[in-house]
């Protein structure tokens, strides 16, 4: 298989206010898959983003280093949530409420789901197939449809820690757009759901 060489691709909120870069993107330097887990749905319910969920629930997400990603307009639009205390960070830009990407909630592990929703160009290559389709048993609708994975969840998770470890060797967790450089807390406070806010996004 031929090498694809990295693009840096152009990520944008549906209104255009919140910018950015993925720089230097190819297929072996992240992670390509889609999610079905409940959490996810329930994030793109919180946002009433039902339409960045596929058919079967599914979100499309390319996990790649934290450091690659540079805002170049609308920084201040950027929001995070939480589903439960403790959870998931999950970022999104608040003026559309589209979904950017999740992360941990605290600086140290530099990986990020980026969301499909938030590349705003036809990635083509780029991204490259999907690895695998994970948390299949929340999928809804017609879930005969889903296709086989490439390869097993745990290959590709174990591929997934290998390039962690490598970005975290690296020091990218130091260059993260989403936690200040000297003190490595978050650019803001989340917004954590209330237990009923969350009952009511199941
Ligand atoms: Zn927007
Ligand atoms: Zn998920």
């Amino acid at each position: 298989m031929s090498r694809i060489p990295p693009r840096d691709l152009q990520l944008q909120c549906r209104c255009g206010t919140v910018r950015a870069i993925a720089h230097g993107v190819t297929p072996q330097m992240g992670n390509h898959c889609v999610c079905y887990c409940d959490d996810c749905q329930a994030f793109a319910k919180a946002l009433g983003r039902a339409d960045v969920v596929d058919a079967n629930g599914g979100t499309d997400i390319f996990q790649l280093s934290q450091a690659r990603l540079e805002f170049t307009q609308g920084l201040d639009r950027v929001e995070w949530l939480q589903l439960a205390p403790k959870g998931t960070a999950r970022w999104y830009a608040s003026c559309c409420n589209t979904p950017i990407g999740n992360t941990l909630p605290r600086r140290g592990v530099p990986f990020v789901g980026l969301i499909r929703a938030f590349v705003r160009e036809p990635a083509g290559d780029a991204l490259g197939p999907i690895r695998a389709r994970v948390y299949r048993k929340f999928a809804v609708g017609d879930v005969a449809a889903i296709p086989p994975n490439n390869q097993s969840q745990w290959t590709m998770i174990l591929r997934l820690a290998a390039l962690i470890i490598s970005w975290q060797l690296r020091g990218d967790h130091k260059r993260s757009p989403f936690f200040d450089a000297a003190s490595g807390a978050p650019l803001k406070p989340s917004r954590v759901l209330t237990e009923s806010e969350r009952a009511a996004l199941r």
